[in-house]
């Protein structure tokens, strides 16, 4: 897409406002907002200044002066304004013209060519699947206690939508019974069909959508795979478009991990393939599970690295609520063709050699796209460069249920980090893989390692819990 073609869509379209935006590290979109008739050749291809100093984990006060500049290729029609708005994902810019190192999108788009350079593939494929919760929004009921707070799940049951919307009030979807009864047991049908639609009109492919196995709400809507960097300006559209969605039916959706105590919490499993050309360089028919000796190296790095990478594809105290046993969520760091509790899957149903890829069941939604398939494929990198064995290193395969196991066995597999201090902790030491071709900065990575514990760890550590109450009220 070139200036002229926005100009067309703005003329077709009858485009009243000109979104631009941004991702910050954490993963939040920012925006400004231009009238159409003030937008220029100049403004598409230099971009608008603003300040970067409001950006949490940008820059400090004294050196504020950050440009945006619109991706022309991202333009789409956002239906979700009064008047006919083209958004557009932006590249950040210093005011000198050089790419801003602590751009998400900059960190995915140098992974991309880093694979490239290191003369391993031409191109790495991800698909993303975002698992997330629909519930009441307060906002909407007055009176009513917010059901996403602190709450476990049958009381969620009753106040989420899915249980209290009149007419269904004897369709409760059953503790972990989400997955798949029809409606009226399934009250969400709709409203993921209207975000279905909205995407299809966005420019996103969609696979299928369904409601997930939790008891309150939650749901599962998945997206076609793409490149790397394509992928994650994807995952930003999805999620902006599920909530706006959800928005238009006074309910709110989130994609935090672990919402409710006891039931099942939203993950965000990443697909990840590469390819030379057309030719697929996962797939072997002799290997096990049909992997090549690429995917094995592959999957060797991101286990390996697991332990430090979690801190970008699981980034939140929340995330650790919800990698522990009884829930699908994987706790094991070991691959497996079949088990939902290893932290990598290799999918087997209708395998063909395009299809050929490998599931890293850990991530969470909370992680920001771009950077944690970023440092996900720099792991798998270092694996394929150091040639690297999973089961040398003791990450299977796994294929048994790991409770059938002896108990020799079983205290040689490595569980999944248990919380979010330990896998900053792990960053601080191993991070040399994700600074290769200079994809991560050490700037970068300080800065996220202090921008998380500074501004997520100690406020909740300092905080009284609601369930020390029930713990410790009496004492
Ligand atoms: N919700 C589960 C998780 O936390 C996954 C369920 C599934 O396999 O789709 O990862
Ligand atoms: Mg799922
Ligand atoms: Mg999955």
């Amino acid at each position: 897409m070139n200036t002229q073609d926005v100009f067309d869509l703005i003329k077709s379209h009858q485009i009243e406002m000109v979104d631009l935006r941004i991702v910050d590290p954490a993963g939040r979109q920012h925006h400004v907002t231009i009238p159409a008739v003030e937008v220029t050749d100049e403004l598409l291809e230099v971009g608008t200044p603003f300040d970067g100093s409001s950006i949490q984990g940008f820059r400090s006060i004294e050196d504020s002066d950050m440009i945006m500049r619109p991706i022309l290729d991202t333009a789409y029609v956002d239906p979700f304004f009064s008047v006919p708005t083209l958004s557009l994902h932006c590249q950040v810019f210093d005011p000198n013209g050089t790419r801003y190192d602590r751009d998400p999108r900059y960190i995915a788009e140098k992974a991309e060519s880093y694979l490239k350079q290191a003369g391993i593939a031409e191109t790495a494929f991800f698909g993303p699947e975002l698992e997330f919760f629909i519930f009441d929004d307060v906002r909407f009921q007055s009176g009513q206690e917010s059901s996403f707070y602190f709450i476990d799940s049958e009381e969620a049951a009753w106040n989420s939508g899915s249980a209290q919307d009149g007419p269904n009030l004897a369709y409760k979807v059953k503790p972990k019974g989400g997955y798949f009864p029809v409606p009226p047991t399934d009250a969400l049908h709709d409203i993921r069909t209207d975000m279905v639609k909205e995407l299809m009109a966005a420019g996103i492919r969609i696979e299928r959508h369904h409601h997930e196995v939790a008891t309150a709400g939650q749901s599962e809507i998945n997206f076609r795979f793409d490149t790397l960097t394509k992928t994650a300006d994807n995952t930003m559209l999805y999620k902006y478009i599920v909530r706006q969605v959800a928005r238009r039916h006074g309910k709110v959706a989130t994609f935090m991990p672990k919402p409710l105590y006891g039931d099942n919490g939203s993950g965000m499993h990443v697909h990840q393939s590469l390819f030379n050309g057309d030719i697929p360089l996962f797939y072997d028919e002799t290997g096990y599970a049909h992997l090549s000796d690429l995917a094995r190296h592959y999957i060797a790095g991101i286990l390996l690295h697991a332990p430090s990478l979690l801190a970008f594809s699981n980034p939140s105290t929340n995330s650790y609520r919800r990698l522990v046993p009884g829930f699908e969520a994987p706790v094991n760091l070991v691959f497996s063709k079949g088990n939902r509790s290893a932290a990598v899957r290799v999918p087997v149903a209708n395998i063909s050699p395009k299809s050929a890829r490998i599931e890293f069941r850990t991530p969470d939604a909370t992680a920001n796209p771009y950077i944690a398939f970023a440092a996900m494929l720099m792991a798998g990198i270092d694996g394929i460069r150091q040639q690297l064995e999973p089961t040398e290193l003791g990450f299977g395969p796994l294929d048994k249920n790991i409770y059938d196991l002896p108990a020799t066995e079983r205290a040689k597999i490595r569980a999944v980090p248990s919380s979010f201090e330990s896998v900053l902790a792990s960053l601080e030491e191993d991070h040399e893989f994700l600074l290769q071709g200079g994809v991560f900065t050490k700037d970068f990575i300080q800065s996220w390692i202090q921008l998380k514990r500074s501004t997520e760890i100690e406020p909740l550590n300092q905080r009284p819990h609601p369930h020390e109450f029930h713990l410790y009220l009496d004492l």
